[in-house]
């Protein structure tokens, strides 16, 4: 399982192993968030109302789920269970709260952490996104922060120096089991 604070590149990475390890399989979260222009419903995410979340969670439909920047998000459990049953690699790119959740019911998960080359270029990135007020990336800094704090319970640490060098280096963690 992929985290690691936002903006460190954990989607460039799922992208690339879309297009370069499509034996992986990677779950497709639910979330509350709006559709941002380009994603497709089914292939990035699954978009739900408020209600159907809740829901979700109150029939154990999700294997974890968090609140995040306002939104929610959770891992349908049926499509996971069913490629492991089948022996297929499978990926879940979540944030740091979900990374604990699974970590507590499924000892076996091998937690990967995505770290950025420093906190400046975290800084850069977050920074970079657009032209939001300055309490809001403030706040993008501050959760960052506290994200960062999370790496040392993970079992290995990636740096996100080059997409592809992460990437591979991901896939071979995974191939070792
Ligand atoms: P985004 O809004 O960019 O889709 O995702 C925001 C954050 O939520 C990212 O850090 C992403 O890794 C995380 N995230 C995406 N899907 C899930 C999920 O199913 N569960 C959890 N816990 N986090 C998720």
């Amino acid at each position: 399982m992929l985290s690691g604070p936002a903006g460190v590149g954990k989607s460039s990475i799922v992208a690339y192993l879309r297009e370069h390890h499509p034996d992986i399989w990677h779950s497709v979260s639910v979330t509350t968030r709006p559709r941002r222009p380009g994603e497709v419903e089914a292939v990035d995410r699954y978009f739900v109302d408020s209600e159907t979340f809740a829901r979700m969670v109150r029939d154990g439909e999700l294997l974890e789920h968090a609140h995040y920047a306002d939104n929610w998000y959770g891992t349908p459990r049926a499509a996971v269970e069913e490629r492991l049953a089948a022996g297929t690699p499978v990926l879940l790119e979540i944030e740091v709260q979900g990374a604990r959740q699974i970590r507590a019911q499924s000892p076996e998960a091998r937690l990967v952490f995505l770290a950025p080359p420093s906190w400046e270029e975290l800084e850069r990135r977050l920074r970079g996104r657009g032209t939001e007020p300055e309490d809001v990336v403030r706040r993008r800094l501050d959760t960052a922060r506290i994200e960062l704090a999370a790496e040392d319970e993970f079992d290995e640490v990636i740096v996100n120096t080059s997409v592809a060098e992460a990437a591979e280096r991901l896939v071979e963690l995974m191939r070792a089991g």
